[in-house]
């Protein structure tokens, strides 16, 4: 089972941090370590997600829309989850943990908000301080998820250097850490970082998985043909992956931003398009310039707006188990309309990529592929900007 001991997917992954964070690194995976065997550990977090989050979320079988694209599509329904999106997952497990380490206070970054919200709803769960890192430029345009945030008793702290956006507000985070790290645990929000992180962060967002198995199995008494998720970090199409890693025949998709076009430059396929090299302590795939520096992701989506990816989606690409497309904001935004008006679900941003590339699919695949894609959150955070696009 990968990653190895320290860390490495095949040639990605690892730990590339200032000398400061190697002892909390290794504190950290000590810890989680530990708890993966501890049988109260485990009953406190599958008890957390079951009454305070609402897992197990249903497995949806959407007929409309399979009716439309000639598939039997199932949708995992993340968006069902408390605060509206699969991050609860991640911030209920690490919380956990905080509290084993006894740590007094937490950080993040964030950059839609949707992780910040979902990290100071446990930092308020347990009453625990909260400091979240965000760009301004995210800050401007994310502004109810700010306020939720400060409803939650946390601070959002700007970040006013580079592109003002979630690379930079993971920058600083990194520094606060480095300063404080005897009495702070840095929660981050999907599946990248250094090493354990990218294992961490994928271990707690693999309930999902493992619910649309079994689900899958009772309902269809077979496994499905693809699993279809948007990837931004990453982790809600690992969390849906890994169960199946196995399973052959079952096919990986994973969608990335192409933004304005992959020709255009401005976009956000970092597996598509992108480079090797690191970033925020991690090797992997990543967006840079010719000379090496890191480009600036764009995509409609905040959620899938970062240049880099998990480690674990790198390897998964080399050895061929996974397959990465690209969908433009403007096919995202059919996606988004489409699963509004044929299933009754307005979904975020993020899986709307996922949603239009089955469109793309249907060129593809055999009539009625068993397909389950990853709704990873609901579209509520994302009125306001939809509303300024589509003239209805
Ligand atoms: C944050 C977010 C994503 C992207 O993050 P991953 O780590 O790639 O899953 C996708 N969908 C929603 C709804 C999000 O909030």
């Amino acid at each position: 089972m990968l990653p190895d001991k320290k860390g490495h997917f095949g040639n990605f992954g690892g730990k590339f941090v200032p000398e400061t964070l190697m002892s909390a690194l290794g504190e950290l995976e000590k810890e989680y370590s530990l708890a993966k065997k501890d049988k109260k550990f485990k009953a406190q977090f599958a008890y957390y997600l079951k009454d305070y989050a609402g897992r197990p979320t249903p497995l949806y079988f959407a007929r409309r829309l399979s009716e439309l694209l000639g598939m039997r599509i199932y949708l995992k329904r993340e968006d069902l989850l408390h605060t509206g999106a699969h991050k609860l997952n991640n911030t209920l497990g690490q919380i956990l943990l905080a509290l084993r380490m006894k740590k007094k206070r937490i950080i993040a970054e964030t950059g839609a908000g949707q992780h910040g919200v979902a990290t100071a709803t446990v930092a308020a769960l347990f009453g625990l301080e909260c400091d979240v890192y965000m760009g301004t430029e995210d800050i401007e345009r994310q502004r109810i998820n700010v306020f939720r945030v400060k409803l939650l008793g946390a601070r959002v702290i700007p970040v006013k250097s580079g592109s003002r956006t979630l690379k930079d507000a993971t920058t600083e985070a990194i520094r606060d850490w480095v300063t404080n790290v005897n009495t702070t645990h840095y929660i981050i929000g999907s599946v990248v970082g250094p090493h354990p992180y990218p294992m961490m962060v994928r271990d707690f967002q693999a309930v999902i998985g493992r619910e649309a198995r079994q689900q899958i199995l009772a309902r269809e008494k077979r496994l499905p043909d693809y699993l279809v998720a948007c990837v931004g970090g990453g982790s809600n199409a690992i969390g849906l992956f890994h169960a199946f890693f196995k399973d052959k025949k079952v096919k990986f998709i994973g969608v990335e931003a192409a933004g304005f076009g992959l020709a255009s430059g401005k976009h956000a396929a970092t597996l598509v398009k992108g480079g090797v090299g690191v970033l925020h302590g991690t090797k992997s795939a990543l967006l840079e310039d010719k000379f090496g520096q890191i480009n600036t992701a764009h995509s409609i989506a905040a959620g899938l707006d970062y240049p880099g990816v998990g480690p674990e989606h790198a390897y998964y690409k080399k050895i061929g188990r996974a397959d990465y497309a690209a969908v433009d904001d403007k096919q995202a935004l059919e996606g988004f309309g489409l699963l509004s008006e044929t299933e009754g679900i307005i979904p975020a941003l993020e899986p709307a990529h996922a949603i239009y590339y089955l469109k793309k699919l249907k060129a593809k695949t055999k009539k009625n592929s068993l397909v389950i894609l990853c709704l990873s959150g609901r579209g509520d955070k994302d009125i306001h900007l939809i509303s300024e696009k589509l003239k209805l």
